[in-house]
């Protein structure tokens, strides 16, 4: 895949390809990988530049291959106004079905570029108070005792740990964790428990050591198991694996006691906001995630962050090759930009 640039009238997209790189090997139930590859994009309009991203963990199918021939198939010369969003995005959306990072991509460089034009960060777009975003959580893979000790020892400047758990070495990660730290946990089982009952002896046992809520603890498939969990649970419920998009929302109403959005997951921040506020609407908890991505995709879920729970925005801090600055995290908090856009800017 190249570098590409297309010009439509006033637009004119491009995008390369990126390979991110992690600083550990990271696990999950799922597998584990040491890179990930992404595609950054620029949406520029009339001489305003907007930056975006689509990153596309291997598990989710998506590709530099199939980013690169979703945004070759996009056509902006229908469009003469950035602000018409809906109909862009709309547009957007119908052109194929999933590729979601690659939508995302487009809606976080026209967000950025939108934000730019207005000259206003979108936290304050939407009407959120940067004093009011979460400390994010750090990640702690699937690993052996001494490396989980090492990177808790790494994590002190969070307030929050996330533990992958779901394999059958549950009991050793908090354990060792427990070892180390006394820091609120919470628990990302990634679909891994099968059973309900076990399941909901887990939920008591991590409850009782400092768990304060449960990430997809069983496969999004077995809906009546999740939503008998959720009713019996010490602890919250959030639904990950089974919550991709605004209309999943209203399905796991009922199951779980929450929601993980991530932009990767639902085409970016024009349905992310509405996840938002539609969970918010059912009393539901709201949770912010993210893959491995630079601090372009990062900084622009960080502008719902005001609004969520609890947040997982730790995808930049993992990898060693971020291009971009924006939203830091001071003191285990995630501190938002007081610049237009999605508030990045190049590194170095
Ligand atoms: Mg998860």
């Amino acid at each position: 895949m190249q570098a590409i640039t297309r010009k439509f009238g006033k637009f004119t997209l491009r995008y390369r390809p990126y390979t991110l790189e992690l600083r550990h090997v990271f696990t999950i139930a799922a597998g584990s990988r040491s890179t990930t590859p992404v595609v950054l994009t620029e949406l520029e309009y009339d001489g305003t530049v907007g930056y975006g991203e689509a990153s596309m963990p291997p598990y989710l199918g998506e590709s530099h291959q199939s980013v690169s021939a979703f945004l070759d198939r996009v056509d902006l010369s229908g469009f003469n106004d950035p602000f018409h969003t809906a109909d862009i995005l709309t547009y957007i959306d119908e052109l194929a079905p999933k590729n979601t990072a690659a939508k995302a991509s487009v809606d976080i460089a026209l967000h950025d570029l939108l934000g730019k034009l207005m000259n206003q960060p979108w936290y304050r777009i939407w009407g959120y108070n940067p004093a009011d975003t979460p400390n994010t959580s750090f990640t702690i893979g699937i690993d052996k005792a001494d490396v989980v000790r090492q990177k808790v020892l790494e994590a002190a400047p969070y307030k929050i740990l996330k533990v992958k758990l779901g394999l059958d070495t549950d009991k050793m990660m908090i354990e060792t964790i427990r070892e180390v730290t006394d820091k609120p946990l919470c628990a990302d089982v990634n679909q891994g428990w099968k059973q309900r009952e076990e399941g909901l002896e887990m939920a008591h046992w991590l409850a009782e050591r400092g768990v304060v809520f449960l990430e997809q603890p069983m496969p999004k498939e077995q809906v009546d198991d999740n939503a008998w969990l959720t009713e019996n649970s010490p602890i919250p419920t959030v639904g990950d694996e089974a919550v991709q998009r605004l209309e999943d929302v209203r399905r796991a109403f009922g199951v779980y006691s929450g929601i993980n959005i991530k932009l990767m997951k639902c085409t970016g921040m024009r349905e992310a906001h509405r996840m938002a506020e539609l969970a918010r609407a059912l009393d539901m908890k709201v949770m912010l995630g993210c893959m491995t991505e630079t601090s372009c995709a990062i900084s622009a879920a960080a502008q719902l962050s005001p609004v969520v729970d609890w947040a997982d925005l730790d995808g930049a801090l993992l990898t060693s090759n971020d291009i971009y600055r924006g939203m830091e995290v001071v003191k285990g908090k995630v501190i938002l930009p007081d610049t237009p856009g999605i508030g990045i800017r190049l590194n170095g």
